[in-house]
Parts: C-alpha cells; sequence; structure tokens
C-alpha cells in the first residue's frame, strides 16, 4: 500500500517559466545550453489501475514524481498529467539519471510491462517559448514513444529524421481519402516470371504513394500507419479496384491477360469482408476467375484469427488463387501451410540477401518441401543472374526481382 505524501506542484505556466529562465541564463553566462526538455511516460499503466484500483494508481503516479525529484533534485519538473512528466534535466548525465529512476520506477512497480521511458530533446541554441513547447510536448514526447514496445531501453533521443518520420506518419493518417480522390496513390507492378523462361506468367500490385508535400512515401512508412489506424481496408479496397481497372482494359485492348496479385493485410479481414469488396469489383468490371489473386502475408494467420480463417477458406473456395507472402520472415508456422491450401507460397527476400551456402540450403530445403505438399513455389528478390541460376537449379517455379524487373506503373510495365 502507498501512502500519500502529496507535495506542491509546479503548474505548467511555472514549470515553463522555470524551463525558460534556467535556459536563457544558461544562454547569458555560457552561449551554450546545458539543459535538455525530457518527457516521462509510463507505460501500459492501465494495467496498474486495473490491478490496483484509481486511488492506488493516483498514489503510484506520486510516487513516479517523487523519485524524479529525487533523481533530478533542483531541477524544473512537472506532472503533466495522465501518467506523464516532463524535466528540465542537465544534459550532462542525463541518460545515467534517466536510467537510475526508470530502474527505481521498475524495482517499485514490479511488472517490467509497466516501466517508465523517456524521451530526450537535446537543444542547440536558445529555444522561443513555442519551441520549449514543442520541444517537451511533442519532440521529447516522439523519441519516447519509439520505444513503447522496446523492454531493452529507457530512453531515445530525438532527431531531425525521426521528427520527419512523425509528420509523415500525421500526414498519412490525415490524407488518405484526398490521396484516392486526388490520384496521389498509385498501382505500381512488378513482373512475375518463370525460372525456366524468363516469361512473364503473372505480376504483384504494390501501392505507391505520390504526395505533393512529401515526395514518394513508401510502403513500408504508410501501411504500418494506416493497419494502426484501421484504414487499411479503405486502401486495399482502392488498390483492388485499381488492379481491376487495369485488367479490364487489358481484355478490353486485347492485351494477353496475365493475373496480378494485390496484398490485403490481416487487418482488412477484420474491419470487412474482403472476400465480397473483392466479388463485387470483379462483378462490376466483368472480369472471369483467376485474374486476381490475393497475397497473405504468414504473420497474417499464424493465431488463426476465425475471421482471417473464414475470409480465405471463402476466397479459395471460390477459386482465387491464394498465395502465402513473405514466408520465412517472420514467425513461420509451418502448420499455416497444414491448415490452408495456397496457391503458391513465396519465399521471403531474406533467403537470397545475404545469399549464402546455408541459406541456399534453407530455400533448396523449402522448394522440396512445397513440391511434396503441391504448391508453386515463387522466390522474391532476386536481383542478380547468380540467384536466378540459382533458383532455376533447384527448381523454384516463379522469380520476382529487380533482376527481371522493379515495380513500374502499368504504362511503363507494358
Ligand atoms: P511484399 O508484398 O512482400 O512486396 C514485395 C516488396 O519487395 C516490394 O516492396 C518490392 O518493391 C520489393 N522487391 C521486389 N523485388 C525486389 C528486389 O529484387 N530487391 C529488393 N530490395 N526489393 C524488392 P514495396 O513495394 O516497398 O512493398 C513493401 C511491402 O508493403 C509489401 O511487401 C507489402 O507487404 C506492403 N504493401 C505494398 N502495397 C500494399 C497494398 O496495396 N496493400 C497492403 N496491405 N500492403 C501493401
Ligand atoms: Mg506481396
Ligand atoms: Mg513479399
Amino acid at each position: 500500500m502507498i501512502t500519500d505524501t502529496r507535495r506542491t506542484h509546479l503548474g505548467r505556466q511555472e514549470f515553463l517559466q522555470a524551463s525558460a529562465e534556467c535556459l536563457q541564463q544558461e544562454w547569458r553566462e555560457w552561449h551554450h545550453i546545458k539543459s535538455c526538455p525530457v518527457f516521462f511516460n509510463v507505460t501500459n499503466f492501465h494495467l496498474y489501475n486495473a490491478a490496483h484500483g484509481f486511488r492506488q494508481g493516483d498514489l503510484c503516479l506520486q510516487h513516479i514524481e517523487d523519485i524524479l525529484q529525487e533523481v533530478f533534485r533542483g531541477r524544473p519538473i512537472m506532472h503533466l498529467g495522465s501518467d506523464n512528466f516532463a524535466v528540465l534535466a542537465d544534459a550532462a548525465d542525463v541518460q545515467v539519471r534517466i536510467d537510475t529512476a526508470c530502474q527505481r520506477v521498475l524495482t517499485f512497480i514490479g511488472n517490467p510491462n509497466i516501466a517508465l521511458k523517456a524521451g530526450i530533446r537535446f537543444l542547440t541554441g536558445l529555444p522561443s517559448t513555442k519551441d520549449l513547447n514543442v520541444a517537451f510536448d511533442s519532440e521529447a514526447k516522439i523519441a519516447c514513444d519509439t520505444i513503447k514496445k522496446d523492454a531493452s531501453r529507457h530512453w531515445a533521443v530525438y532527431t531531425e529524421e525521426l521528427g520527419l518520420r512523425h509528420q509523415t506518419q500525421n500526414y498519412v493518417r490525415e490524407h488518405l481519402d484526398q490521396a484516392m480522390a486526388k490520384g496521389y496513390i498509385r498501382v505500381y507492378l512488378q513482373p512475375v516470371v518463370r525460372t525456366l523462361t524468363g516469361r512473364l506468367v503473372s505480376a504483384e500490385a504494390l501501392a505507391r504513394w505520390e504526395s505533393p508535400q512529401y515526395g514518394t512515401i513508401s510502403p513500408g512508412i504508410f501501411i504500418p500507419v494506416l493497419e494502426e489506424a484501421h484504414l487499411i481496408h479503405k486502401l486495399d479496397t482502392y488498390i483492388l479496384r485499381a488492379v481491376a481497372k487495369i485488367m479490364r482494359r487489358i481484355l478490353d485492348e486485347q492485351m494477353p491477360p496475365f493475373p496480378i496479385s494485390v496484398n490485403l493485410s490481416r487487418l482488412d479481414f477484420l474491419l470487412q469482408d474482403p472476400f465480397s469488396v473483392a466479388e463485387t469489383i470483379r462483378e462490376e468490371y466483368r472480369l472471369p476467375l483467376g485474374l486476381i489473386q490475393i497475397e497473405v502475408t504468414e504473420n497474417a494467420l499464424v493465431d488463426k484469427m476465425n475471421s482471417v480463417l473464414n475470409g480465405i477458406q471463402k476466397f479459395q473456395q471460390k477459386g482465387y488463387p491464394v498465395l502465402l507472402d513473405d514466408f520465412g520472415s517472420g514467425y513461420s508456422s509451418l502448420n499455416v501451410l497444414k491448415d490452408y491450401d495456397f496457391d503458391t507460397i513465396k519465399f521471403d527476400m531474406k533467403f537470397l540477401h545475404p545469399f549464402t551456402e546455408k541459406s541456399r540450403k534453407i530455400l533448396k530445403a523449402l522448394v522440396s518441401m512445397a513440391k511434396d505438399l503441391s504448391v508453386h513455389t515463387l522466390a522474391e528478390g532476386a536481383e542478380t543472374k547468380e540467384q536466378c541460376d540459382f533458383l532455376r537449379k533447384i527448381g523454384c517455379e516463379k522469380i520476382q526481382g529487380y533482376y527481371y524487373g522493379k515495380p513500374v506503373p502499368f504504362d511503363d510495365f507494358q
């Protein structure tokens, strides 16, 4: 049981005032800033409240503030509200002090899931009042947020790159509808070729976001943001429709048709019914079955969510080829191969990078296993002739990689 040791606290204005005065004094005396804003957050504090009740939760937060007061004695400190704190620390030993404070909180709470984390914003010049606010509430917090799930770290330092990343992420969250409406999001196609002949067998549709503000934003940035914001189904529906449009054009212009695969995220199956969406679009564009393929990554399947399981089965029963994407990249579970009938396994490009004796042996065994299971094989990320020769030798049927072609817009693809 924690007892109440309430003391007087700095209000926000007083805290900022004290911090500003401290920085101004440093600037006057040394023409150099010796302090740095630090933002603290207790991760998963709701778990503490849930286990001990709000009263004990409040007392625990007071105790954390007491720890900060002791560790950062004499420095401006503020409880920002909720489970957040701010300190204007001495930059010379800020990391050591943060480690001490975090360790004490860890020992006190006794649950590594509920941990004190810090974000540090080192300053190079005297900030304006507005910049000081931003340094505490926004920049130091951005750094702190990056280690929320990293049990091995107590603190992170804000960098300009982090700031830009954060801005881009906000932009993505706020501008998806506009980007789709204005055509800033485009479909690129990457060829998949038959290993034996080097001829096109299919293509993968990959989303590209060409933003007027940020230039080309990579899927590596916007897909996780859209997943986290539960907006990914909007993008995937948009891509599906764009692919259907391309396919209609191929058929109308009597070009030789080839299947195009679209990537579905695990969340698509929770946020909507991708099968009925795909069927509505397929009917709207009067496309025969088999031309649109579905890619799902192995990590979408390992926890066996019912909606994902059923959703994939619906696709398979109707006759959509379903490809297992990025096989071997995450927590691969061979059970996934047992539980579903995949048309094709796509071996993750990590098997080819680095291209070692060991990775060659693994790929060879995987290809042989897939053959036994009557699943087609595709290797992703082949960039050299040597890799393609090897894939041919071991009997991997299809190749997708820069050696044969990077993702490009449909007009260039033709
Ligand atoms: P993925 O589905 O595994 O797609 C293959 C990725 O590997 C693509 O990256 C492609 O450009 C890249 N790649 C292909 N060949 C090579 C190669 O030889 N060397 C190298 N270094 N890279 C190669 P991209 O386009 O950046 O996409 C990354 C991931 O983002 C995709 O991985 C996919 O999981 C996701 N993604 C892309 N578009 C969509 C989409 O429309 N919806 C969803 N849900 N996910 C998407
Ligand atoms: Mg894919
Ligand atoms: Mg892949």
